[in-house]
This record gives structure tokens, sequence and C-alpha cells, in this order.
């Protein structure tokens, strides 16, 4: 079985970057499939980012998630 890995962005799944197949003794012949072996990258693509981010600051991704879970700001 051979393997292609795939880079995805973690947060939106978008395409980061497909690696050539790593072809196995198989590769060629008839039926013979091509695993995608998805690898995660830890950020959102230039597309999905809500808002720019500086590059070489190293924001490793942890997003604002649309303001669900901060309940401590609910206070009345
Ligand atoms: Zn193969
Ligand atoms: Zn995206």
């Amino acid at each position: 079985m051979c393997y292609q890995v795939v880079e995805r962005y973690s947060v939106c799944r978008c395409l980061y970057h497909r690696h050539a197949v790593d072809p196995c003794s198989a590769y060629g012949q008839r039926s013979h499939v091509v695993q995608e072996k998805t690898v995660l990258v830890g950020y959102a693509c230039p597309n999905h980012t809500s808002r720019p981010v500086a590059y070489g600051s190293q924001a490793v991704g942890v997003l604002p998630d649309s303001g669900y879970g901060s309940t401590s700001t609910l206070r009345r």
C-alpha cells in the first residue's frame, strides 16, 4: 500500500500541501490504491484566518471560537 501524505490545516481542513506518492512494490498495478495520510498543521489557511497575523510571531492555533465557552463574562 502506498502512502501519500496530505497536509491540511487543522482549523478549516483546507489543503495545505500534497506530497508526492511514496510508492510501494505494487505501485502501478491494477486496483492498486494509494492511501492518503492526513497530517494536520496547527493553524488556519489565509482564507480562513479571521484576522491577519504578523508572520514570525509563532502564534500557535488558539483561535477565539466565536464567543462560546466564556461564561464568566455573562454577569448581570
Ligand atoms: Zn502501494
Ligand atoms: Zn481554509
